[in-house]
C-alpha cells in the first residue's frame, strides 16, 4: 500500500515539474527579447557609470548590497517581468517573487537559465553563489538554498539591479499587433 502511495506521489511530482519546466520555457519564448551569448553587451566603466545613478553603480558594477528595505522593489506585488536595471535583459518573473522577510527583492527561480548567471563568490570569508546579469555582467545578488517549493532556492536580489516592467504594457502591446 505504502509503495503504491509513494508511486504515485512520485509520478504526480514529476507531472507537475514537467508542467513548469513548459511554462518556463513558454514564458522565455514569448519575450520579446531573446538572448544568445553572442549578443553581450560591454561598455566601458565610465560609459557605465555615466548612464547609472550612484547606487545602482555601487550595486551592479561594484558588486555592492543596498541596504535591507532601503530599495523599491522588495515589497512591490505588481504582475509583469523585473528586467535589468542596466541592460533591461529579463532576469525574474513576478510569479516567482515570495515574500522572505530579508528586505530584497526574492525570487525562488530566474525566468531562464541563458539570461542569469552564477558565479562563485568568496568575497568576506564567505561562500556564496553570486548572481550576475547574462548580457552585461551587472552583479543582481546572491543565490541561497533555503527558499521555498518548488525549487528551494532564494534569489536575494538588490532593487537597484531591476527594473521592474508591467504586464498589461505586453498585453496592450499585443492587442496593438493584432489590429
Ligand atoms: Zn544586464
Amino acid at each position: 500500500m505504502k509503495i503504491i502511495f509513494i508511486t504515485a506521489m512520485l509520478s504526480l511530482m514529476m507531472t507537475a515539474c514537467a508542467q513548469n519546466k513548459a511554462q518556463v520555457q513558454g514564458a522565455a519564448a514569448n519575450q520579446e527579447e531573446t538572448f544568445s551569448l553572442n549578443d553581450r553587451i560591454e561598455k566601458s566603466e565610465a560609459e557605465w557609470k555615466a548612464q547609472m545613478s550612484e547606487m545602482e553603480y555601487y550595486v551592479m558594477r561594484e558588486k555592492g548590497t543596498e541596504r535591507a528595505f532601503s530599495g523599491d522593489l522588495w515589497d512591490h506585488k505588481e504582475t509583469g517581468v523585473y528586467v535589468c536595471a542596466a541592460c533591461k535583459l529579463p532576469l525574474f518573473s513576478s510569479e516567482t517573487k515570495f515574500k522572505s522577510g530579508t528586505g530584497w527583492p526574492s525570487y525562488y527561480a530566474k525566468i531562464n537559465d541563458s539570461h542569469v548567471k552564477e558565479e562563485t563568490d568568496s568575497a568576506f570569508g564567505m561562500l556564496r553563489t553570486e548572481v550576475l546579469c547574462a548580457r552585461c555582467d551587472a552583479h543582481l545578488g546572491h543565490v541561497f538554498t533555503d527558499g521555498p517549493p518548488p525549487t528551494g532556492l532564494r534569489y536575494c536580489i538588490n532593487s537597484a539591479s531591476l527594473d521592474f516592467e508591467k504586464a498589461e504594457k505586453k498585453a496592450d502591446k499585443e492587442k496593438e499587433d493584432k489590429k
